[in-house]
């Protein structure tokens, strides 16, 4: 019996599953497992060890070779919406907050996902998505002020359990306060440039800080894009100490913020939840795709980390495999990590049980409402 047997995990961050139509594509299969872009090769994917645990997780299930040719053969005779709700079921998924800032397309809705896997989907708000669809029904800068506070303060009440920012991606995390007046004289330069993409550092940096006083107001968590992603993101910008200004500003009022992903930077993350009330994070992302390293990297993040900042999220997307893999090396990694602490640092059995179930849901819960 290990610790996280019995435990189910919320995921806190993921993306949406590819409909059945797409059942056989082992090549949708690679590109999710990796953060390359479409014109990486192929062939290098398909070489690295998260790829053969995920053709692996496949043919267990399926009862045939991890080889493309029978796996292909056996997913096209297999009932797919069965295949996935197994996959789930068999890592032990309860529930899933889906970033719906980046869907795949022919990917399922919410509700149909909700459906096919028999757990409760809930959504979180991209800022940025909802800044810039703002901006395309604005005349003037005061109209998308409003309008983006309009939007982000009904969040809650439109169902949202969280928002989530990628400021890293377009100018990095190191989120400086703007005036109103220079916000607004940024947006109408990027009006005038007719640019639909917002990517103007101070205008991202406004929305940041316009969002976070109505997401307290709600008590609604921030979370935040840190460290790996594709290369679109510049990882130097991505480190979660960048942060430190923004964390400071609203260390007194109970804002709560999530670092995502973290990898490179897990042990930094994990020093700014020993240090900020209300830092938590994660490592997904590595959790699968840096497979044979997933269970070092959750155990840097939990150097420093206290277990109730935790999170378990893998962040998938597109196949089911992913997710399989996810959970899979999360429990590996807390198991291993709990048999230690028992066993070498005193920690009580009793509360070794209770770590298990912080990190894999009651974390998550105690953020994002039950
Ligand atoms: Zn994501």
């Amino acid at each position: 019996m290990g610790w996280m047997d019995a435990v189910p995990l919320w995921d806190h961050h993921c993306h949406a599953l590819l409909r059945e139509e797409e059942r056989d594509n082992l090549e949708a299969l690679a590109r999710c497992l990796t953060e390359a872009p479409l014109d990486y090769p192929l062939r290098d994917i398909k070489k690295t060890v998260v790829y053969q645990e995920a053709l692996a997780v496949a043919a267990q299930e399926l009862g045939t070779q991890p080889e493309e040719e029978p796996l292909r053969r056996a997913l096209r005779a297999a009932d797919y919406r069965a295949y996935c709700r197994r996959l789930f079921q068999n890592a032990g998924y309860g529930r899933l907050y889906i970033d719906t800032g980046y869907t795949p397309e022919q990917a399922w809705s919410l509700t149909e996902l909700q459906e096919v896997l028999g757990i409760s989907v809930y959504p979180i708000l991209r800022l940025e998505t909802t800044a810039e669809w703002c901006f395309r029904q604005s005349g003037s800068f005061e109209e998308w002020r409003t309008l983006f506070i309009q939007q982000v303060s009904q969040a809650r009440q439109s169902g949202y359990r969280g928002a989530k920012s990628i400021v890293a991606y377009r100018s990095g995390l190191h989120i400086m306060p703007v005036d109103e007046g220079t916000a607004s004289r940024r947006w109408e330069e990027m009006r005038q440039l007719g640019q639909q993409r917002l990517q103007q550092a101070e205008l991202l940096n406004y929305l940041v800080h316009l969002a976070t006083p109505l997401l307290i107001q709600q008590q609604l968590p921030l979370q935040f894009h840190t460290g790996y992603g594709d290369p679109d993101t510049d990882l130097l910008q991505g480190n979660p100490l960048l942060l430190r200004v923004y964390l400071e500003t609203y260390a007194q009022q109970d804002h709560r913020v999530v670092l995502l992903h973290t990898y490179p930077y897990q042990r930094e993350a994990g020093y700014l939840t020993s240090v900020y009330r209300g830092v938590y994070a994660d490592v997904s992302l590595a959790l699968p795709l840096a497979a044979s390293g997933a269970v070092r990297i959750l155990h840097e993040l939990l150097e420093l980390a206290p277990l109730s900042r935790v999170l378990f999220a893998s962040d998938s997307h597109s196949r089911p495999e992913s997710y399989a893999l996810a959970g899979q090396f999360f429990r590996e990694g807390m198991d291993q990590f709990l048999s230690r602490v028992v066993g070498a640092h005193q920690v009580r059995a009793s509360v070794a049980a209770d770590w298990a179930e912080a990190v894999s849901f009651r974390n998550a819960e105690a953020l994002y409402g039950t």
